[in-house]
C-alpha cells in the first residue's frame, strides 16, 4: 500500500475531488492488472501526475520508481515527455474524445534510449480522475517499414530501369535489323546477277564462290527476319488474323514445303493423318511458321535416316499437334531454357547445324497469343516430342 503514493500536495494536485481511500483501492486493482502486462503502462491523475507505473514502464524507459511516482509527467527524466505533441494529446484530444485515445503515434527523444516512436492508447478512468496510458514502442517496426518501403522503392526503380534498358535493346535490334535488311537484300540480288552471267562469263570456280556468298547472304537475311519477328512480338505489335481452317491440310502443306530438306538428310516423315478434317481457329500464317519451325528443328537435331512422326488429336478444348523425332534429345536440366530468347542448347549437333536460338521463343509467344501452349518431352540420345496446343476457340 505504501508504494501507492498519491501526491496530496494541494499545489501539485490542485483540485483533488475524490476521496483518497477510494482511489487507492482502485489503484491497487489497476496495478494488479498493469503489472501482469508486458507493455509499459503508466497511471496519471487527471493533472498528469504519475500515480503509478508498471515494471515494464520502469525497465523500458530506464527510470527509477522514486524518480517517477508523484512527479508530473512533464518533469520525468530530462523532460522528454514535455512536448507540444503529447501535451495536445493529453490535455485537449483525450478529453474531447470521450476520455479515450486510440493508437496515437508520438516520437520522443530519450537521453538514454534515443529517438523512439510510440503508439499511445489512453483512457480516463475512475470518473475521469485517472488516466491509464499504455505505451507501445513501435520504433523497430517503423524502421522495418521504412527499410521495406525504401527497398520496395529501390526494387521498383531498378525494375523500371531494366524495363527501359530492355525496351531500348528491343528497339535497337528492330532498328538495326531494318537497316541491315535493305543492303543485305541488294547484295543477294547482285550476287545472283553475277552468278547468272549478267556481268560477263563466270568460271566454275567463280560460280562456286558466288554460290557460297549467296548461301551465306541468304542465312544473313534469315537471321534478320528472325530478329524482326522477335522485335515485333516483343513490342506487342504482332496482330493475329484468326480464321477457321483445316489443320490436316496445313500439316500436309508444311510437309510438302520441307520435303526436300528431309530428302537431303535421308530422313523419313510419317504423318498419322486423321480421316476427317480437323478444324482449328487461329492465325493460319503464324501457326504455319510455328509448325515449320518445330519440324525443321526435328530434322536439324536428328541424324541422317531418322524418322519424324506427326500426329493430330482434338478434344473438346484443344487441338494438339505432336511432332516426334528420334534425334539427339534434350537433357532434363536444359528443358527450362529451351524457350528463352537467344538460347541455344549444346548438343552433339549444335556445332553442325545453324540456328539463332530464337525459333522456340517466337513459337511459344505466338501460341501464347492464341491462348495455347507448347509442351516438350525428351530423352537424351533417344529423341524429343514437341506438342503444340491450340484452344478450340470458335471453330465453325
Ligand atoms: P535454334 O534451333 O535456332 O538454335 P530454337 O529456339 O529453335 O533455336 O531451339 C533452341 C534450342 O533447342 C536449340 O538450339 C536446340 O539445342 C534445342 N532443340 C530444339 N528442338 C530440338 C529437337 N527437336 N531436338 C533436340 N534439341 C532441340
Amino acid at each position: 500500500m505504501s508504494e501507492l503514493h498519491i501526491n496530496k500536495n494541494p499545489q501539485e494536485t490542485p483540485h483533488q475531488d475524490v476521496p483518497i481511500t477510494e482511489l487507492i483501492k482502485d489503484l491497487l486493482y489497476y496495478r494488479e492488472i498493469t503489472e501482469t502486462v508486458r507493455e509499459p503502462f503508466i497511471i496519471l491523475n487527471k493533472y498528469l501526475y504519475v500515480v503509478t507505473a508498471n515494471k515494464a514502464f520502469y525497465s523500458k524507459f530506464k527510470v527509477r520508481k522514486k524518480d517517477t511516482k508523484g512527479k508530473h509527467l512533464y518533469e520525468l527524466g530530462s523532460g522528454q515527455w514535455d512536448v507540444p505533441e503529447l501535451r495536445n494529446l493529453l490535455e485537449h484530444i483525450l478529453p474531447s474524445r470521450h476520455g479515450v485515445l486510440t493508437n496515437y503515434e508520438v516520437t520522443l527523444n530519450f537521453p538514454d534510449l534515443g529517438r523512439k516512436t510510440m503508439l499511445l492508447n489512453a483512457r480516463q478512468i475512475d470518473s475521469k480522475q485517472l488516466i491509464l496510458m499504455a505505451i507501445e514502442d513501435i520504433s523497430s517496426a517503423k524502421m522495418l517499414q521504412l527499410n521495406t518501403d525504401t527497398l520496395t522503392a529501390n526494387l521498383i526503380r531498378q525494375r523500371d530501369q531494366l524495363q527501359q534498358l530492355n525496351d531500348a535493346k528491343d528497339e535497337f535490334i528492330s532498328l538495326a535489323s531494318h537497316q541491315l535488311r535493305t543492303p543485305a537484300t541488294a547484295v543477294k540480288q547482285y550476287i545472283d546477277m553475277l552468278r547468272l552471267g549478267y556481268a560477263g562469263k563466270v568460271t566454275d570456280d567463280q560460280k562456286q564462290m558466288l554460290g557460297i556468298a549467296y548461301t551465306n547472304n541468304e542465312r544473313q537475311l534469315e537471321i534478320i527476319e528472325d530478329l524482326l519477328r522477335i522485335a515485333k512480338v516483343d513490342a506487342g505489335k504482332l496482330i493475329l488474323h484468326k480464321s477457321s481452317y483445316d489443320m490436316v491440310k496445313q500439316v500436309k502443306v508444311v510437309i510438302k514445303e520441307l520435303v526436300i530438306l528431309f530428302k537431303n538428310r535421308g530422313q523419313k516423315i510419317v504423318f498419322n493423318k486423321p480421316a476427317k478434317p480437323v478444324l482449328v481457329y487461329g492465325d493460319e500464317n503464324l501457326i504455319q511458321m510455328v509448325l515449320e519451325n518445330i519440324l525443321d528443328n526435328a530434322s536439324k537435331y536428328s541424324q541422317q535416316g531418322a524418322t519424324i512422326t506427326i500426329s493430330i488429336k482434338q478434344n473438346d478444348l484443344l487441338t494438339s499437334i505432336s511432332i516426334k523425332d528420334d534425334g539427339v534429345g534434350i537433357r532434363q536440366s536444359d528443358i527450362h531454357n529451351l524457350f528463352k530468347k537467344f538460347i541455344r542448347i549444346d548438343n552433339s549437333m549444335s556445332n553442325v547445324v545453324k540456328g539463332t536460338g530464337l525459333g522456340l521463343y517466337w513459337a511459344q509467344r505466338v501460341l501464347y497469343l492464341h491462348g495455347g501452349s507448347i509442351d516438350v518431352s525428351s530423352k537424351i540420345n533417344k529423341g524429343s516430342t514437341f506438342i503444340i496446343n491450340i484452344p478450340l476457340g470458335k471453330v465453325v
